[in-house]
């Protein structure tokens, strides 16, 4: 991947190697086997701080290669000749979800290949015992989401007695879910004299905050503009009615090449409904967000990685931490409130210096939310002429007729014991797109060549 040139733009490109860098030989070899060439920019910088034990506070995002900045360092630091091993965890690696996590636990297991390191994943929505298990057994680096490890310090089945450095990944992401309490009680249980890694895409006030009562003395890097990825990426907004944006979605989708793509909604119903519209509709489709079980989570990103699912509709927090090479477009189905987590969002496309398409359906009462994000990148996102979109195949007044003609006694019974009683929604799902009953999978449009010359 040409990580070099455009992905850090303003950055100077310092080419230097990872041998550079102070790193030992196994984990050299581990990092030449894993194809890495040259270090990233927030690797260049913080490998050889890190290794020299100073604290850091990173203003660098998911897609920078910030997690072998501080795997690698630390790796060295923990494996160096005459360090103690013992059974408890010396390295805390705080992230705000599941996905973050075992992607960090990843990451360890990959450069930590031919160094004797082991890493402990813990989250929830899984079993806790084999947790605790992996514990007991001894661990040297624990990667956690705050809720889950405050569970095992409360079942006193982790002793954070040891850890001398910690991590914080995702700092802003953990604030903006309200993990600030738990992390302020795990910072309590935690050795007073340790290295600290703060790693946060945006600076707000809070963070800033939690640096400064973290961090002693630390080194600051910032890799990445804030927007650095958005030169990489051609953004549109369509002005559209709330109720057309499905239509318009799926008619996207459809006529357009990207292959695949990352649908943003505002709420995990959201994304659930949207899942569903969409598969009625005949395109492959899975939700991630927080209420689904992790197998449901990582079946869904295992099989968008596998191009086994066209549209992978997520919530803010659950793309957070996806990493998705290669992603062509990003679609905000919904915009978010707040401004910086749309240059989050679309930095999922336009990734490691490929190009890519960021979307946005802007309904009336989003405009405002439009007019924010766009102070924030300092330019005008272009607006895009609405295409032609055909026509559902059963018009919003006539489900209910025909309902009636073809479906069986017991729907019909079915449907008199509903609350509202009229003809057409799918599983009660009142959300205003509920007068398409008739829309069989790959129903209104795919083959209607007048929905791509004529108004529809
Ligand atoms: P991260 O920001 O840590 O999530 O990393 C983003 C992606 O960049 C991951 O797919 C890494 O495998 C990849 N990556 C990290 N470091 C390098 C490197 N030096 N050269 C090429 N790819 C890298």
């Amino acid at each position: 991947m040409d990580w070099h040139g455009s992905l850090q733009a303003g950055e100077e490109n310092h080419c230097m190697s990872f041998q550079s860098l102070g790193l030992k030989p196994e984990l050299l070899r581990a990092v030449t086997e894993h194809g890495y060439t040259i270090p990233t920019p927030v690797q260049a910088r913080a490998i050889p701080e890190v290794l020299a034990g100073r604290d850091l506070l990173a203003g660098a995002q998911t897609g920078t290669g910030k997690t072998a900045g501080f795997t690698l360092p630390i790796l060295q630091l923990i494996t160096a000749p005459g360090v103690e091993r013992p059974r408890n965890p010396r390295v805390l690696v705080l992230v705000p979800t599941r996905e973050l996590a075992a992607q960090v636990a990843d990451s360890v297991k990959t450069y930590g290949k031919y160094v004797p390191v082991s890493v402990t994943c813990i989250f929830g929505g899984v079993g806790f015992n084999p947790q605790a298990d992996s514990l007991r057994r001894g661990t040297d680096i624990v990667v956690a989401t705050p809720g889950r490890l405050l569970d095992h310090v409360q079942q006193r089945t982790i002793d954070l007695g040891r850890i001398g450095i910690l991590v914080l990944d995702e700092a802003d992401r953990m604030l903006d879910m309200g993990f600030i309490r738990d992390i302020r009680r795990i910072l309590k249980l935690l050795p007073p004299k340790r290295q600290n890694l703060m790693f946060s895409a945006t600076y707000s006030d809070d963070i800033r905050e939690l640096a400064s009562g973290l961090l002693h003395d630390p080194v600051t890097i910032e890799v990445a503009r804030r927007n650095a990825p958005i030169e990489l990426v051609t953004q549109h907004a369509f002005e559209v009615r709330k109720d057309d944006k499905r239509r318009l979605l799926s008619h996207l989708i459809r006529n357009s090449d990207w292959g695949q793509v990352l649908v943003f909604t505002r709420t995990k119903h959201g994304a659930n409904r949207l899942t569903k519209q969409l598969e009625d509709d005949g395109i492959n489709a899975s939700a991630i967000h927080g209420n689904k079980s992790q197998s449901a989570r990582t079946k869904a990103l295992a099989d968008f990685k596998g191009g086994r699912i066209t549209a992978l509709v997520a919530t803010e927090v659950a793309a957070r931490g996806l990493d998705i090479n290669q992603l062509p477009c990003v679609v905000n189905y919904e915009l978010p409130n707040v401004p910086e987590d749309y240059v989050h969002r679309i930095g999922r496309t336009g990734r490691a210096g490929s190009t890519g398409v960021a979307l946005s359906l802007v309904a009336a009462e989003e405009r405002g939310l439009l007019k924010d994000i766009e102070r924030l990148l300092g330019r005008p996102i272009q607006r895009a002429q609405l295409p032609a979109i055909s026509e559902p195949p059963v018009r919003p007044n006539r489900p209910a007729a025909r309902e009636e003609r073809y479906v069986d006694p017991r729907a019909v019974a079915q449907r008199n014991g509903r609350q509202r009683g009229e003809g057409g929604p799918r599983n009660g799902n009142s959300n205003g797109y509920n007068q398409r009953r008739g829309g069989h999978p790959g129903g209104y449009s795919s083959g209607r060549s007048s929905g791509r010359s004529q108004r529809g």
